[in-house]
């Protein structure tokens, strides 16, 4: 049976490193169906959304994290929502897009992204959103949001995300491995040349997600020979909070002429919400009880 999509946080060493690791095939299945999304771009999204899950796992009560990849590839930026509870949401500006492998025989997801910045926004709950912006280092994902955490959030961080996509185009094993050095560590030499080398001698992510192993269990071959302490198990989903309701919010905010311009044209208006796909239907009738309500 394939395992369930969760996220692991574990501590490496004496309180040295920290770690998250998290299975995400049922998130990029999900959107991959949700979007209809191309290999490429389900790779992107799905490497994406495996990193916005962190970052929520990384918050605490209501706060929210959004991530914003603006690059000039084909793919058109890619967008993803996450917050602490485990459920992200996401899109990229151009699910079709198709691109021949790379030069490596992998899905060519930094060519489909291109050149540009990332965007991390932070609700903290605070007056102003914490924002942290970084050019994007090669369009992979992994490497840019690496540079992200070393960068922006002076935490030496490794980052490796990884969507093994099948023969078939769909989602064989999602997930994503992320190592941060704590402050104590930062100059234990000894600590960061072991943690090199097991970095170096670890098998590719997206095939490891593929396999029927627990996160528990992965962890443990990766850093076999180091203490390992699990402290936390959270359960992962691809999930929207839109709504009818918050979609009818959305035209009445129109205003009366621009409703009422809607009213004119006797047709039914379907909106679509970005980040799920999920269409809702206003009728005409629908359209006058919210223009009467304004
Ligand atoms: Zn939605």
């Amino acid at each position: 049976m394939q395992q369930k999509d969760y996220l692991i946080r574990a501590m490496l060493g004496d309180k040295q490193a920290r770690i998250f690791a998290l299975r995400t095939t049922e998130v990029t299945r999900e959107a991959q169906v949700r979007h209809n999304c191309s290999p490429v771009a389900t790779a992107a999204l799905g490497r994406t959304l495996t990193i916005g899950l962190v970052l929520g796992a990384m918050l605490k009560g209501d706060q929210s994290v959004t991530i914003q990849i603006r690059g000039d590839g084909p793919l058109k930026g890619i967008m993803v929502s996450a917050n602490s509870n485990g459920t992200a949401k996401g899109y990229v500006g151009n699910p079709h897009v198709d691109l021949p492998l790379n030069a490596n025989g992998k899905l060519a997801v930094g060519q489909s992204v291109g050149q540009g910045n990332l965007h991390v926004i932070k609700d903290l709950g605070l007056k102003d959103p914490y924002q942290g912006t970084v050019p994007l280092q090669t369009g992979e994902i992994a490497e840019d949001f690496a540079y992200y955490f070393t960068h922006s959030e002076q935490t030496p961080s490794a980052v490796a995300l990884g969507v093994l996509i099948g023969t078939d185009g769909a989602p064989l094993g999602s997930g994503g491995i992320i190592i941060q050095l704590l402050p104590e560590a930062i100059n234990d030499e000894q600590f960061i040349a072991s943690l090199e080398q097991k970095l170096e001698s670890m098998p590719s992510v997206s095939s490891i997600f593929a396999e029927e192993k627990s996160l528990e269990e992965i962890l443990g071959q990766i850093f076999v020979g180091m203490k390992l302490q699990i402290l936390h198990e959270q359960e992962v989903a691809f999930r929207c909070d839109c709504s009818a309701h918050r979609f009818s919010k959305a035209l009445i905010t129109l205003g009366k002429e621009e409703l009422q311009e809607l009213i004119d044209l006797g047709e039914t208006i379907e909106t679509v919400c970005h980040f799920c796909s999920q269409t809702y239907n206003f009728k005409v009738d629908q359209l006058e009880r919210l223009l009467s309500s304004i």
